[in-house]
């Protein structure tokens, strides 16, 4: 089956790079196809130019899923990403066939996700890249985070899984972040969607402003923080709360406290980790220079 994916394109005078932003990849998270189609009635009013580079706009990456509100139809499409020949009934590899070509074009990417709990937005960012790091930091959320990839290796079976829309596009060389922008189906999250596009769209035109950008912390997941025996958290975490060696971070069913490891960040708290799955992670706050 052949999907065809709504695409909406802009360029500049101005030579410059070209720019995806993405939507929707999980079919459930919808601010970044409100945000988008904000934007482009905005482009199309002429109320905000393009003036260098180029721009692509991909409001809904998994129309079947958007459609019905789920995640996805037969498989997690930010997994696997690469185009095939045979695409099995799959529905979700029938959409990477239509959008790898897009994520092979384009030299910078946005995709914009939301999560199911509360907390503020975040950024992840790939194996440290300077260039990358810069553009994560102009779009607007206060924390960057990456190191998953290496926390997974030595258990990953099947590294093709690990592929998703970033890894996919890195490969050509591009830059390229997945911006999860607050709790889904929230205002707030579509708001902050929609000014990480704004805040795209000027990176894009000004290159000579990009050296100026706030230094936020990014954090490098260092270790897993594992429910081995049930329980439930000491306290409300938040992602990213700082934590100190020793803090307690879950109370077992037994009452057995489960210690922080060392100092650093508290990220991805999950009230409610099945056993063998993470009350959290440690990060830690990397130097990088730009
Ligand atoms: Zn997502």
């Amino acid at each position: 089956m052949t999907v065809r994916l709504e695409t909406h394109d802009f360029r500049g005078s101005e030579e410059g790079e070209h720019l995806l932003i993405i939507g929707a990849v999980h079919g459930h998270e919808r601010c970044g196809a409100t945000a988008i189609r904000r934007v482009i009635s905005e482009l199309h009013s002429q109320q905000r130019i393009i003036p260098r580079g180029r721009v692509t706009f991909i409001p809904v990456c998994n129309p079947k899923a958007f459609e019905q509100g789920k995640r996805f139809i037969d498989r997690n499409l930010n997994r696997a990403m690469r185009p095939r020949e045979d695409t099995q009934g799959v529905y979700e590899y029938d959409v990477m066939n239509a959008l790898c070509p897009f994520l092979d074009k384009a030299d910078i990417l946005l995709d914009l996700h939301s999560f199911s709990g509360p907390g503020e937005a975040f950024i992840f960012v790939g194996p440290e890249c300077s260039e990358e790091i810069q553009y994560a930091r102009c779009l607007g959320a206060r924390f960057l985070l990456n190191g998953f990839a290496d926390l997974y290796s030595e258990d990953t079976v099947d590294a093709d899984e690990g592929v998703g829309t970033t890894e996919y596009f890195r490969k050509s060389g591009g830059i390229a972040v997945t911006m999860e922008c607050g709790q889904n189906d929230k205002e707030t999250t579509d708001e902050t969607a929609y000014q990480a596009i704004v805040n795209a769209l000027d990176y894009l035109a000004y290159p000579d402003k990009r050296a100026k950008v706030p230094d936020h912390p990014l954090i490098k997941v260092v270790e897993r923080i594992i429910n081995t025996t049930g329980g439930k958290l000491a306290r409300d975490w938040q992602n990213f709360d700082e934590v100190k060696k020793g803090d307690v971070i879950a109370i077992s069913d037994e009452g057995k406290e489960i210690l922080c490891p060392a100092d650093g960040y508290l990220v991805m708290p999950d009230p409610n980790p099945a056993i063998g799955i993470e009350w959290g992670y440690l990060g830690k706050r990397k130097k990088t220079e730009l």
